[in-house]
Parts: C-alpha cells; structure tokens; sequence
C-alpha cells in the first residue's frame, strides 16, 4: 500500500516534519527524537475536538528532551480546519480502514494504523460529559493498565465489545478524554496528559509513580429515542442507585431499575446516545 512521497523537512537533528499521505488526505506528522518511533500520540482523530492538535502544537513548541523516539500525529486535518467531527465517515469507527475506499476517513484510517504500527499510541478526545481527563481502553493487556496507572487520570474506562473500528481496539493503542470539549481548559488538560503518557512510557525525562485509579467496565448503551428532549441529572462517575431518577425525557423521569456509573452521559453531547452504563470494577 502507497501512500505517496511524503514531504520531509528536517528541522533539527532529532525533529521531522512532514505531510504523510496523498494530497487531500494528508496528516501532520512530527517526529521527535532519533531513531524509529516507538511512541505515537494521535491529535484530531475528530475534528470537532481541536484539544489533540493544540496540546501536540504546544509540546512540540517547548524544549523537551525525548529519550524515546516519538511520533506526534494529527490527523483529520481537514475536519479539524472545518471544526466537524468528520467529513464523509466518523473515523473512530472505521478502523483498520481501506486506502483505495471512497470515504476520506476510510483512507486516513488505513495510513493512520500503517503510521503507528510498531508504536505504543495515545489517542486524544474530549467531551461534553466530564470535566477531568480520564482514560478509554479496549481488550485491557498488561501494558495498557500499566500506563494508565501512572498516568495522570484517576478513572479509566473498559470498552471492550461496545463497538467495533475504534483506535482503542487496535493492541496497542489507548484513548484519553479530556474536556469541556472545545475549551482552553481542555488543552491544558490534553498537553498534561499527553505529558504525563510521554513520562509513563519513558520518552521524556520526568517521575511516573502509579497512582489509585478507579477501574470501570462499560456494560450498556443508552440510546436516545429520536425526536425526544433530554435532561441527564446525575453526574458521571458518580452512583446512580436503583429507583433513582438519572434523566429526564421530553420531561418523563427516567428512573433507574438497577444501580450504575454514568460514563460519558449528557444531554446533548451525542445526537443518538445519551450515554454509558458502567460497573465498578475497583481499583486498576
Ligand atoms: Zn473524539
């Protein structure tokens, strides 16, 4: 599969830059550090969430010292510079895609797994939801936990089975979400974030100690019925017990028939899902 002569520049003895990828369906590309990347950090895999792409601008933009080689992706370009989630297909659910597909997203999705294949990536999101990072996994491995234990989230969420496409199910490959979406306060927490992984999996200098991290396995989809209004009155991550009250619909109360912990729940931050059901798992 060819993906076209990239454009290189070399700025510096340890940093590259270049457009990987035919033209219309480039990526931004970074490499810091010397020697085949091992680590991948993925900015703007949704348009509409420019966090990735404005924390990996301003890391990039400081004097780290990478002690790993890293490669820093952004890659919907083209949504992020429209501010849509995606152009023809929502990338996050058409992994491991097809370079010859007629979908923009199809085709960034395959260049986007040939680019970090051999890498150990983070994925970055934000949302509506929650106002603290957390993590996403997917099919949990040893590693995976690993670096979330010492990275800076106190919550990480199972996804394994939900859907299917998503970066989070690739081997090796986990998500961050960091939020309110579209906010300085999202940025700040992406580049902490996207610092704290760089130091967890020692591409930069810097402590990684593990800390407590609450462990939660999504266990339902919560569908919104179409046309209907929404309130969500519980908080995510917080209990909703049974016979309480956790939503509102077309002002009808949606009362709980068993105990969960809202992840990802809001009125409006998604037009067909309100949100997850998860359980408590424990500690990571
Ligand atoms: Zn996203």
């Amino acid at each position: 599969m060819v993906f076209g002569v990239p454009l290189l520049f070399v700025l510096s003895s340890d940093t590259t830059v270049y457009e990987s990828g035919v033209l219309g369906d480039s990526m931004k590309i970074t490499t810091r550090g010397t020697g085949d990347p091992e680590v991948a950090v993925v900015g703007a895999v949704h348009g509409d969430e420019p966090c990735g792409a404005r924390a990996i601008e301003r890391l990039l933009a400081s004097d780290l010292k990478f002690e790993r080689p890293t490669k820093f992706v952004v890659v919907n370009e083209e949504a992020l510079e429209r501010g849509v989630r995606f152009v023809d297909v929502d990338l996050n659910q058409v992994l491991p895609g097809d370079p010859n597909a007629d979908e923009h997203e199809r085709r960034l999705a395959a260049q986007l797994v040939q680019e970090v294949e051999g890498c150990f990536a983070l994925g970055i999101h934000s949302t509506h939801s929650f106002n603290e990072p957390f993590g996403v996994l997917s099919n949990p491995t040893d590693r995976k936990r690993k670096v979330f234990r010492r990275m800076a989230v106190d919550q990480v969420v199972d996804t394994t089975g939900l859907s299917e496409g998503r970066c989070v199910d690739q081997p090796r490959f986990v998500d961050v979400e960091v939020g309110p979406q579209g906010t300085e306060k999202a940025v700040e927490q992406a580049e902490h974030c996207v610092r704290s992984f760089l130091a967890t999996v020692g591409a930069i200098p810097g402590s990684a100690r593990p800390t407590p991290t609450d462990y939660y396995e999504v266990t339902e989809i919560e569908e919104k019925q179409l046309g209907s209004e929404y309130e969500f009155l519980a908080r995510n991550f917080s209990k909703v017990e049974a016979g309480e009250t956790y939503a509102r619909r077309d002002g009808e109360e949606l009362v709980a028939d068993e105990s969960f912990w809202p992840v990802l729940a809001s009125a409006g931050g998604h037009d067909t899902i309100l949100g997850y059901r998860a359980q408590l798992v424990g500690e990571l």
